[in-house]
Order: C-alpha cells, then sequence, then structure tokens
C-alpha cells in the first residue's frame, strides 16, 4: 500500500466560536491509500486542544505510511496496533488511516461499512445542527438559517450565555435542544444553569466542566435534573469504565479516539457500562463525517453537521432526509466520491 497525504482547508460559513476558541477555517488533512486499482480515502481533523497541527499531522502520516508498504487492507488489526504503538500521541493521524483501511477493505468487499458491520441502514438518527457562540443578532441569524434542522446543539460556556440558550427557546419552542458547555463552567455553575436548561426543556448537557475529574462530574449528574453526557472526558476507550456512574453517557469523536476502530471498542464499552452514546465531529469534510455516520446505527445520538458548516466541501457522501435524519450511502467502503 502507498499513502500521501495532504492539507485539506476547509472554510467555515461562519466563525466558529465555542468555550475556548474561534476560528474561520479548519486546516484538515486528506489522507489516500493506494492498493493495487483501489483508493482508500481517509481524514484527520487536527484539534489544537490535544496539541494537533496540520503540518504535524501530514509528517506523522508520511512516517507511518512505511508501516503500510508491506502490509494489506485486511491487515488493519496488527497495522493499526503497531502504528499506535510507535504513534500514541497521534491519533490523529492514526484515524486518518483507520478510515483509508475501513474504506479500502469495502472496496475490496463491494460492501458498504454499515453492511460490513453488519448493521441496518435505517436505523440511523437525526443530527443536531450546532449553533456556535455569538451575539444574540447572530445567534438569531443562525437559527433562521438553521430552520430545517429539528434538533439544534447550543454552544454555551461564557458568562452571560443563560440569554442565549433562553433566546433560542424563544426562537425555537418546538425544537429538540441540547447544550454544550465545552469545559466553559464550574461545578456550582453547571447545577444552577442546569435549573434553567431543564426548565427550557433541553434533551442533555455535555461536558459542562474540564475532563479529569469523575467525581465533579458524579456530583452534577446527582444534582440535575437532565442527562449529562461528556466529551473531552471520554476521548478513548479506556476513559470510558472511570466514568461509569458519574455520567448518563459519553460522546464520541474519531479524531480523537483514532478511527473507527476505537470508537467501535468505545461503544461497546460504553453499551456495557450502561451509557448512551452519541457520535459527534469537529469541521470536517464529508469523508470523516460520513465515516462517523457508518458507525450511528449503533449509537443513540448524531452530531455530524461538520460538513454542512463548511462552504467548500470537496466530497459528498452521507446527505440527510428532510428531518435531518442521517441515510448512508449505498456505495462500497465509505461510500464518498468526489463533490
Ligand atoms: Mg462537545
Amino acid at each position: 500500500m502507498k499513502l500521501t497525504a495532504e492539507p485539506l482547508e476547509l472554510r467555515l460559513r461562519h466563525t466558529f466560536t465555542i468555550a475556548r476558541s474561534s476560528s474561520d477555517w479548519a486546516h484538515n488533512v486528506l489522507v489516500r491509500i493506494r492498493h493495487g486499482k483501489h483508493e482508500g480515502l481517509g481524514e484527520a481533523s487536527p484539534v489544537s486542544y490535544y496539541g494537533q497541527d496540520q503540518a504535524g499531522t501530514i509528517k506523522t502520516l508520511r512516517e507511518m505510511g512505511r508501516v503500510l508498504a508491506k502490509a494489506h487492507p485486511f491487515d488493519l488489526e496488527r497495522v493499526l496496533a503497531e502504528l499506535r504503538r510507535k504513534y500514541p500521541k497521534h491519533p490523529g493521524a492514526l484515524a486518518a488511516i483507520d478510515l483509508a483501511l475501513h474504506d479500502l477493505i469495502g472496496k475490496l468487499l463491494n460492501i458498504p461499512l454499515w453492511k460490513y458491520w453488519g448493521l441496518d441502514a435505517a436505523d440511523t438518527p437525526r443530527t443536531s445542527f450546532t449553533i456556535g457562540i455569538d451575539s444574540l443578532e447572530k445567534v438569531r441569524q443562525k437559527l433562521a438559517e438553521a430552520e430545517r434542522f429539528p434538533v439544534l446543539k447550543i454552544k454555551l460556556g461564557v458568562p452571560g450565555d443563560e440569554e442565549i440558550i433562553r433566546e433560542v427557546r424563544k426562537q425555537c419552542p418546538k425544537k429538540t435542544l441540547r447544550v454544550d458547555a465545552n469545559c466553559g463552567w464550574s461545578v456550582a455553575d453547571s447545577i444552577r444553569k442546569a435549573k434553567l436548561l431543564e426548565k427550557l426543556g433541553v434533551e442533555f448537557l455535555e461536558q459542562p466542566v474540564p475532563p479529569g475529574n469523575p467525581a465533579a462530574l458524579k456530583r452534577i449528574k446527582q444534582s440535575i435534573g437532565i442527562p449529562l453526557l461528556t466529551d473531552e472526558s471520554s476521548v478513548v476507550p479506556e476513559d470510558v469504565p472511570k466514568l461509569l456512574g458519574c455520567v448518563d453517557g459519553i460522546n464520541i469523536k474519531l479524531v480523537k479516539c483514532g478511527g473507527l476502530r476505537r470508537a467501535l471498542q468505545m461503544i461497546h464499552t460504553a453499551r456495557s457500562c450502561g451509557l448512551k452514546i452519541m457520535i459527534g465531529c469537529m469541521i470536517e469534510s464529508s469523508v470523516m463525517i460520513t465515516a462517523g455516520a457508518q458507525l450511528t446505527p449503533l449509537v443513540d445520538y448524531a452530531d455530524l453537521d461538520g460538513n454542512v458548516l463548511i462552504s467548500n466541501d470537496p466530497f459528498r457522501g452521507v446527505k440527510l432526509d428532510k428531518a435531518a435524519r442521517l441515510l448512508l450511502p449505498k456505495g462500497p467502503g465509505l461510500g464518498v466520491v468526489p463533490a
């Protein structure tokens, strides 16, 4: 197999702001792995919060490519284990290779990944659409643009954010609302603000406090009336058992856990712990969003809107029906083709 890695610059429709960062572009990486007449596609969406960037990811991927030179796509388990051992700090680069190998396996077998895993494409959930932090006027404009989405994920975690969620509920009295505070609150903030969220009928609260403190999550869970999910606290499969009894569910992201194989491990571990599961994303093209979507028949919630937030997606794959339910492609592997 031969690997190539190149920059993939994705332009945001709106400046995207969360509790800790703001951006107009996502500097992703596109990976192509060639095997005979087939090409597998992969992507990484490097996360600065985890010390990842585009240049470092490309450099690592090119080094990783040497391990692939003598391997076959069906060596996936061995190749990924070896790469994880050699590059434990590069889950984004690993995810890109994991995606491309899965894409190749599907193409060699000529079946889509969801079928390869024995899943029913009719079982996909609706995806939420994310509203980043902004002025009330800008939030109103974004809500108007998000009219077709019945489920919204509202980013909070900054001073005065109660005004944002009140305004969203006023503008959207019927929609399902989810709140992600991206570690922006204290335990006391979380318990106090969750009362308002409960009153406004918010479906769940995601990661209100910083990671590394399951006891804090447990105190919050025991004191609030809506489900508590983690994201920054549930990065890799090994994090999941530590959250047992402390939260109601976890958010899984391919770029953080290291790809589809690790995501499957997280899904099964979380199910064994009685947790709900969401598949989420960063700002990503249809390559990585479609990869995440392939797993969604196994989960409760999807937050796979990264490709909808950009204006220059070079690919197409998963689509949305009128109710924003994910429609999985029927093509082999990831089922992603050039736009
Ligand atoms: Mg989150």
